[in-house]
């Protein structure tokens, strides 16, 4: 094969579909070309020697050759498995969501290294048997930094002034936080407590190593996880339209997302 059509990437398996009798199409997020659509063939015959290397969520490091319509995989090697996501539903159903977060995100062949080690860090950490909540607050923070729709936190997003400890309004159409003066009379905001903008501003300036031993109240944690969820689905709504994948983060807001989200797991 011509040299020239080969190129090497490391990536992480995003999604998958079944293509022909025993192909598989791969979306796959690598940290130079950004998102991918790749052609794995034969993957689905037993036996493939690519077959255990390009599963859902795995990194692994490609060799593929690019092809008329559409890149084949020519050869796989699993960096990192990352098994323990494998293990209970709900790990599975936060693997599910974070990947269809990079998906809605970001457009074919838009590179964004920092989304690339954003998520490769979120599945370790996940399959590593991390609170997955947090763990997804802290993804959803970072990623909304890394694409460009970095809340604004520290001044109000109305009149300007730095915010004083006190209650606030989160402002999805300004995206971020009105003072209390601005925010009590507007339309369309969303009371927060003080609590849980401390929380919101941790998270958007904290490495993960700070974030994972928090411990946040309930109701804390829930007013943490609606500012993000209505933050995510504007910004999505704006521009995507992509209205089954908001149906997927309203529901990770309910108490068990594994039983909601049963039917769009995917299944090995
Ligand atoms: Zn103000």
């Amino acid at each position: 094969m011509d040299r020239e059509r080969l190129y090497r990437t490391e990536g992480i398996v995003l999604k998958r579909s079944d293509f022909g009798e025993a192909d598989r199409l791969l979306v796959v997020f690598t940290p130079g070309f950004g998102k991918l659509r790749l052609l794995a063939k034969g993957v689905r015959k037993v036996p493939s020697r690519k077959a255990g290397h390009v599963e859902l969520f795995m990194r692994s490091q490609l060799l593929v050759a690019r092809g008329r319509n559409l890149d084949i995989v020519t050869q796989a090697e699993a960096l990192d498995a990352y098994a323990g996501l494998r293990d209970t539903l709900v790990r599975a159903t936060y693997a599910y969501y974070f990947a269809e977060l990079v998906d809605a995100f970001m457009e074919e062949g838009e590179e964004n290294e920092a989304v690339y080690r954003l998520l490769a860090l979120a599945l370790e950490r996940l399959a590593a048997g991390d609170e997955p909540r947090l763990l997804a607050r802290f993804f959803e923070m970072k990623l909304l930094g890394c694409v460009g729709y970095r809340p604004e936190l520290q001044r109000c997003v109305a009149c300007g002034a730095p915010h004083a400890p006190s209650q606030v309004f989160f402002s999805p159409g300004e995206g971020g936080m009105r003072c209390s003066a601005c925010g009590e009379a507007a339309p369309g905001v969303l009371a927060v407590s003080l609590g849980a903008f401390k929380v919101l501003r941790y998270l958007q300036s904290q490495e993960y190593g700070s974030i994972s031993g928090l411990r946040l109240r309930a109701a804390t944690a829930r007013e943490v996880e609606q500012v993000l969820h209505r933050y995510l689905t504007f910004t999505l709504e704006r521009n995507l339209k992509a209205a089954a994948f908001l149906d997927l983060v309203q529901h990770t807001g309910e108490r068990d997302p594994a039983t909601k989200l049963d039917a769009t797991v995917p299944t090995e």
